[in-house]
C-alpha cells in the first residue's frame, strides 16, 4: 500500500512538473527608465522569456538614458551629431514623425528646458521667464536631421526620448515574448500597458486606468495584443514654494509644464511607441486639438483616446468605447464618433 502511494505521488510530482511550464507565470519586477517595471509571461519557457526581455529594457535603458555618460543619446547631446545604433535612429525619426504630426506638441528635443526645470535629476527649480524664452529657442524638432545612422542636432539643442522610450521598450518586449512563441503576457513598463495575447484563460487583460486625482482607477479597459499608456501631470511634479504644483510634461511653445483641462491623456493602439507618443502629444494638445488629430488621423496604424478633463469628463473615441467600462460614477462619458 505504501509502496503503491509512493508511486503515485511521485507519478502526481512528474505530471505537476511537466505542467508547470504551461501554467505559471514568471514574474519580472525591476527598475528601469527611472520607473517600476513588471513583465508576467505565460506559458513555455516563460522564465527564459521574462529574462530576456528584461535584459533587452535595461539595454535599451543604456542607450536612451539622458543622464548616463555611456549612452548614445548622452554622446549625441553632448557632441551635437553622432552615429547610433538602428533602434536610436529608429526611433528618432518616429519621434519626428509624431512631432511633425501634432504640430510640434511632442518634441524630442525639449530636453533643454526639462533640465532646467530639475525634472531629470530631481533638483527642481522654476525658471525666469527671459530663461525660458532662451530655452524655447533651442527647442525645434525640424531643425534634428538623420542620414543612414547618423543623428545631428542643431547648435545647443539636446534630445530627450522620456516621451517615447518606454513604449519603444513595450513593442520590443512584445516582438521578442511573440517570437519566442509566447501568447499570453502583461508588460507594465510605468503605467505604459502591452499585452500580448489574451489572459491564460482566453480571457481578455483588464487594465485599470488611473484616478488622475487620487488613488484607484476610473474604470477598466479590456484588451488583447494592444498597448495603452496614459500621461498625466500626476505621474510627476513638484510644489514650488509659493505652492504652485509643476508637472513633467511641458508645452514645447511656452516651456511651462502644460496646464489645460486635461488631467489625463490615454492612448490605446497595437502600437506601444505610438501610444507613447501620442499619450505625451494629446495630453499638450488638449481636448479640441486632439479630437482634430484622431479624426484626420491618417497614420498607417490607427489609435484610439480617452481624455479625463477637469470639468468631470471621460471622453472616448468610438473604437475603443466598447473595450471601456467607467466604474468612478462622478464622471460623465462621452463617446467621440469619426464622423
Ligand atoms: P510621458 O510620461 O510619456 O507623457 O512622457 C513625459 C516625459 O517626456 C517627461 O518626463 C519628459 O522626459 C518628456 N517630455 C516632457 N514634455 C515633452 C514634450 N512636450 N515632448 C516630448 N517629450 C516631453
Ligand atoms: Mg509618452
Amino acid at each position: 500500500m505504501r509502496k503503491r502511494l509512493l508511486v503515485l505521488s511521485a507519478a502526481l510530482c512528474l505530471m505537476f512538473t511537466a505542467c508547470k511550464p504551461y501554467d505559471t507565470g514568471a514574474e519580472r519586477d525591476f527598475y528601469a527608465m527611472n520607473t517600476i517595471m513588471s513583465v508576467t509571461v505565460y506559458g513555455r519557457g516563460a522564465e527564459t522569456c521574462a529574462d530576456e526581455v528584461q535584459q533587452r529594457i535595461n539595454k535599451l535603458d543604456k542607450l536612451w538614458s539622458v543622464t548616463d555618460e555611456g549612452s548614445e543619446i548622452y554622446a549625441l547631446n553632448s557632441s551635437g551629431s553622432a552615429a547610433v545604433s538602428e533602434e536610436t535612429a529608429e526611433l528618432v525619426k518616429f519621434a519626428l514623425r509624431i512631432a511633425d504630426r501634432s504640430g510640434g506638441a511632442l518634441d524630442p528635443t525639449i530636453y533643454p528646458v526639462l533640465k532646467t526645470w530639475g525634472f531629470t535629476t530631481g533638483e527642481y527649480t522654476v525658471p525666469g521667464a527671459d530663461e525660458l524664452a532662451r530655452l524655447t529657442e533651442l527647442v525645434d524638432h525640424q531643425k534634428v536631421t538623420v542620414s543612414g545612422n547618423t543623428v545631428t542636432l542643431g547648435e545647443g539643442m539636446m534630445l530627450d526620448f522620456g516621451a517615447v522610450a518606454k513604449g519603444a521598450a513595450s513593442d520590443e518586449a512584445a516582438r521578442i515574448l511573440r517570437e519566442s512563441g509566447i501568447q499570453s503576457a502583461l508588460i507594465n513598463l510605468g503605467g505604459n500597458v502591452m499585452t500580448v495575447g489574451s489572459k491564460p484563460d482566453g480571457s481578455k487583460w483588464r487594465i485599470g486606468v488611473k484616478d488622475p486625482t487620487g488613488e484607484g482607477n476610473i474604470g477598466v479597459l479590456s484588451l488583447s495584443d494592444c498597448a495603452a499608456v496614459t500621461s498625466g501631470a500626476y505621474e510627476r511634479y513638484f510644489q514650488a514654494e509659493d505652492g504652485t504644483v509643476y508637472g513633467h510634461i511641458i508645452d514645447p511653445e511656452s516651456g511651462y509644464p502644460v496646464d489645460n483641462e486635461l488631467l489625463s491623456a490615454t492612448i490605446i493602439s497595437p502600437n506601444g511607441t505610438l501610444c507613447d507618443a501620442l499619450s505625451t502629444a494629446v495630453f499638450v494638445m488638449g481636448t479640441d486639438k486632439a479630437e482634430e488629430l484622431w479624426r484626420s488621423w491618417d497614420g498607417e496604424e490607427d489609435f484610439d483616446m480617452l481624455l479625463i478633463t477637469k470639468g468631470g469628463e471621460a471622453i472616448i473615441t468610438e473604437g475603443a468605447a466598447e473595450l471601456f467600462s467607467l466604474s468612478n460614477k462622478s464622471l460623465t462619458l462621452k463617446v467621440v464618433e469619426r464622423q
